[in-house]
């Protein structure tokens, strides 16, 4: 689903993201990307978003090498991936009905499409209640179960989540990795970078760590659990 073959990253300041890298993630896989800030996590899901090109290597997502689409295909592609941010990113002058809707308006949904599925991710997410409110009026979690639901309205197969629960208090911050979880059981791949040990360390999920920009584990939990060391 995911492939990362021989990528690496060099930023035009020199700074290294990511020395040559090898990855598979497989579909419906809940992978934690962790490390210190600066290991290249960010760099990692830019990447895989096709928001930063690599400078070597080759990048398959859902069976595409992205690294060879075309800056016209570019949005296209987009819609295959949902993306979460620890900053919310949400439109302050719409709704929490509007900001999910307006991400299902923007590839050409029919109203009644919306009408349909707005609502169905508002429950979803445990927000029904707050459709009419504007991002001011709802605590942080509840923004970012909005940030969730807009990533997820229109069906994309991948989720990628950088510190989503890096501006939230430590309860807030594992309802929101239990959602995750609970999109990622409905058949969403889902790749969180995060730093929160405690939370990595009680999920039991795959983990890859990054350091300097090279990944230095990658530890599979649950039933088939091998551990890879890199070098
Ligand atoms: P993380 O998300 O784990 O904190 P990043 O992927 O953001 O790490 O950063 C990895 C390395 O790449 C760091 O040394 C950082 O300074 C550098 N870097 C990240 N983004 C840029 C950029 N836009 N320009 C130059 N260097 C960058
Ligand atoms: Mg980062």
């Amino acid at each position: 689903m995911i492939e990362l073959t021989g990528v690496s990253k060099t930023y035009s300041n020199g700074a290294v993201g990511l020395h040559s890298t090898s990855l598979y993630i497989d579909k419906g896989e809940f992978v934690f990307l962790t490390g210190n800030s600066g290991s290249g996590k960010s760099t990692i899901l830019r990447l895989i978003l096709k928001e930063i090109s690599p400078s070597h290597g080759r990048i398959n997502v859902n069976n595409k090498d992205i690294t060879k689409i075309s800056r016209s295909k570019i949005p296209y592609y987009r819609r295959e991936v949902g993306v979460v941010f620890q900053d919310f990113r949400l439109l302050q002058n719409k709704t929490v009905y509007d900001n999910i809707a307006f991400a299902m308006q923007v590839i050409g949904s029919s109203k009644k499409e919306i009408m349909k599925r707005v609502p169905t991710v508002l429950n979803l997410v445990g927000l029904a209640k707050k459709s009419k409110c504007y991002p001011n009026e709802l605590s942080g979690g509840e923004q970012q179960r909005t940030a969730i639901a807009r990533a997820i309205v229109n069906n994309s197969p991948i989720l990628v989540a950088d510190e989503p629960t890096g501006n939230l208090d430590p309860t807030t911050a594992w309802d929101i990795m239990s959602l995750l979880k609970d999109i990622n059981s409905r058949g969403v791949t889902v790749v969180v970078a995060t730093h929160e040990k405690d939370i990595v360390n009680e999920m039991q999920k795959r983990v890859i760590e990054v350091l300097d920009g090279r990944i230095v584990k990658d530890k599979y939990s649950g039933g088939y659990s091998i551990e890879r060391t890199y070098n």
